[in-house]
């Protein structure tokens, strides 16, 4: 049997979860308590910096309570569970914590290593949450990992899973993928579950994403085609490509607006009233009621937008060997409060991620190019264009003073140039 970081590939499936009221209660539990171990390695963390710093506590008293603060941070300790009763209901899942050490680790490391990124916060309760769980396997009893033979999480059937604390629960999932999955594992290949991650999202409804890794590509993996495509992300549409094609914004966010701003000034109003009748939110049922109204909404507008990125990445992918963008300075541009809402709507970030990963699990070549001067040279022959001749926004066609080619989508042009530089 292999180990995890010993399989090339990762591949992730979520699938919704349909919990009765007692599992529901039991994946709540779980939620609330990885939170809690979170914001307790946050709030030992912070004591032992200021013990640290500060010289004219006694010496003795410090290093022993340095030394408990440190022994919290350990998930297997036994002092977690005298000072926290609930440590020990039968209900928590105990490789949950250490997923949350685990993660509050790399957290750490993000930190040190990215300037910009903050050391890790308290987690407030949200409406929405999840919380990890890990696989175990038994390298005795079976000679290879698959999706079936995992001791406490793995799948039962095409429409039942077994999780750790939880038990036999029915999902949602295609079967396509089911059976795709099913036939890697009959064929001999190596599919290892390696966590789980159940959630809950503010509409409360729950989920389960198993991470798998594999020695195997999952997807069939698309066929060559020998063809080559630059892409130009830009504000007019959503991408125009270097044959000239043009694919339109669908922009969800602005045409749910109205619905959007509608909703949220009720459930504005009921929140004042029962703040006024001095009611905690949690228990105003008119108000929950309107929060999860509100929570449709936005998740409606957010698996729109999912599905057109989904399917258009798809389409890219299958049809071209190489696909080629912009590097995303999409930090820059949301500066500029004009274009920020559009930026923002359109997900360009996420778009890429998808291309990039899609380009792996199918076997084909994404690429990103350096955004300099890609608008402001000619595809034709190379002038680039300099001071008052600059291409401003406004500017969408163009004659080039050098070669006199006429562009009549600057965006054209630009996806031309973005291939070019990707073949250099
Ligand atoms: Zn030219």
């Amino acid at each position: 049997m292999k180990k995890v970081n010993e399989l090339p590939y990762n591949y992730g499936v979520k699938m919704r979860i349909f919990p009765s009221s007692i599992q529901k209660r039991v994946i709540d539990k779980n939620i609330d308590f990885s939170r809690f171990y979170w914001n307790q390695l946050v709030a030992a963390n912070k004591e032992i910096a200021f013990l640290r710093h500060n010289e004219s506590l006694v010496w003795p008293w410090v290093d022993a309570r340095i030394a408990r603060l440190r022994e919290i941070a350990n998930p297997n300790c036994k002092l977690l569970k005298q000072m926290f009763p609930f440590a020990n209901d039968n209900d928590i899942d105990k490789t949950s914590l250490m997923q949350v050490k685990a993660n509050y680790v790399s957290a750490w490391k993000l930190c040190k290593k990215v300037p910009s990124t903050k050391p890790p916060t308290f987690h407030k309760k949200h409406a929405f949450g999840s919380y990890q769980s890990s696989t175990k396997y038994d390298k005795h009893k079976h000679e290879r990992a698959t999706i079936f033979n995992s001791e406490n999480i793995r799948f039962l059937d095409s429409k039942h899973v077994q999780l750790t604390k939880i038990g036999r629960i029915r999902v949602g999932l295609s079967q396509k993928r089911y059976l795709r999955l099913k036939e890697l594992c009959d064929n001999g290949f190596e599919l290892r579950i390696s966590k789980a991650t159940i959630s809950r999202d503010s509409c409360g409804d729950y989920y389960v994403a198993f991470q798998i890794a594999s020695d195997t590509l999952i997807e069939g993996g698309f066929s060559k085609t020998g063809s080559r495509l630059g892409i130009d992300l830009n504000l007019e549409n959503f991408l125009t490509d270097s044959n000239g094609n043009v694919v339109e914004n669908p922009r969800y966010y602005r045409q749910a607006r109205t619905q959007l701003a509608k909703a949220q000034r009720k459930l504005g109003k009921r929140c004042a009233r029962a703040r006024k009748e001095k009611r905690p939110l949690r228990k105003a049922k008119n108000y929950q009621k309107q929060r999860k109204l509100v929570a449709k909404i936005q998740r409606r507008v957010l698996r729109r937008r999912q599905a057109f990125l989904d399917e258009l990445s798809t389409t890219l992918i299958k049809n071209h060997d190489l696909v080629a963008a912009e590097e995303l300075r999409s930090k820059n541009l949301l500066k500029n409060h004009a274009l920020s809402m559009s930026i923002a709507d359109v997900g360009w970030r996420i778009f890429l991620t998808m291309l990039e990963y899609k380009a792996i699990i199918h076997g084909k070549e994404f690429r990103t190019v350096d955004p300099r001067n890609t608008t402001q040279t000619c595809s034709c022959c190379g002038h680039v264009l300099k001071g008052k001749h600059k291409l401003t926004l406004k500017d969408r066609e163009w004659t080039c003073p050098k070669c006199g080619q006429y562009h009549n989508s600057r965006d054209h042009n630009a996806a031309k140039n973005i291939l070019a530089k990707a073949l250099a």
